[in-house]
């Protein structure tokens, strides 16, 4: 188990025991927490008949390890969203019954793409599960499901410590350096953040970060600034992060005028970078940091 999710599956896991646990749960939290970990562990846990901690020897265990227990569904929601005919998928699947003589799982990650009339047709099952059913639901972004479908869930917010210990953990992952800013700038996602580390996309934005700093303060050139950001592929969530943890609060005490022309151009940024490509992307950036150097003194 990830280390900071450990407390949560000890509570899991315990109300699992005492036959509490809720047969609609919503893990939430941001991309790369771990809510995927989670809900599998948590299903495994669900399905065991022996236990109420996966015993890796049962035969509703060794199923799940062999990747075909018949009792639990995994809703694909790898499309752009999830549809009516995967929540009735899902009604077919929990009214039937278990094949184990035990409990059934559903899990459904993404729970955020369900389409309204998907969510709708999903609060009948939520209402009045089957007995020994249970729906594991996953978002990042739960504030965009229904407040009608969060009502019914109980929810279970994931987050990591920003401490010492997520940090080491990282360390412990790999033999790349894990940049100071990162587990912040990933929402304190650690596996977000190991993954940027992996794929080397961390070096790029920690060079970003250091070439903004030094621009600002007059270390480096504006154009040696420009070729710098124009090389990352993720530019836009470094300059938000950017202005948010390193601008913004130097600034509180000072006018506000200028805090809201910050938060201005970092608006228009967004809305015009996907127009932005090539030669022009360049000069746009050139006049975005020019506007950032004049706001930020
Ligand atoms: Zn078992």
């Amino acid at each position: 188990m990830l280390p900071w999710l450990v407390t949560t599956w000890q509570q899991l896991s315990a109300l699992l025991s005492r036959d509490q646990l809720a047969h609609a749960l919503l893990l939430t939290g941001p991309d790369g927490i771990g809510k995927s970990s989670l809900a599998n562990h948590l299903a495994d846990a669900i399905l065991c008949t022996a236990s109420s901690r996966p015993c890796g020897q049962c035969k509703s265990c060794l199923l799940r390890r062999a990747g075909n227990h018949p009792d639990l569904l995994v809703l694909d929601s790898s499309a752009s969203s999830i549809g009516v005919d995967a929540v009735r998928q899902l009604s077919h699947f929990l009214h039937g019954s278990a094949q184990q003589q035990a409990n059934k799982v559903v899990l459904l990650t993404q729970a955020e793409k369900l389409t309204e009339s998907a969510a709708n047709a999903l609060l009948k099952t939520l209402e009045e599960p089957p007995k020994h059913s249970f729906i594991v639901l996953t978002s990042a972004a739960a504030a965009m499901l229904p407040a009608t479908v969060l009502s019914r869930c109980q929810k279970w917010p994931l987050a990591a410590q920003f401490g010492d210990n997520t940090q080491q953990w990282l360390a412990h992952q790999t033999n790349r350096s894990v940049p100071d800013f990162l587990l912040a700038y990933c929402a304190g996602a650690p596996l977000k953040a190991l993954q940027l580390i992996e794929s080397g996309a961390a070096d790029t934005l920690q060079d970003g970060f250091n070439s903004l700093q030094q621009y600002l303060a007059g270390a480096v050139s504006l154009t040696s600034c420009v070729k710098q950001l124009d090389s990352i592929a993720e530019l836009t969530p470094l300059l938000g992060w950017f202005l948010r943890q390193q601008l913004l609060p130097g600034m509180l005490n000072k006018e506000p005028a200028k805090q809201l022309a910050l938060q201005q151009l970092y608006s228009r940024w967004c809305r015009d970078e996907k127009q932005i490509l090539g030669q022009n992307k360049q000069l746009a950036l050139t006049a975005m940091l020019i506007s950032l150097k004049r706001l930020s003194r």
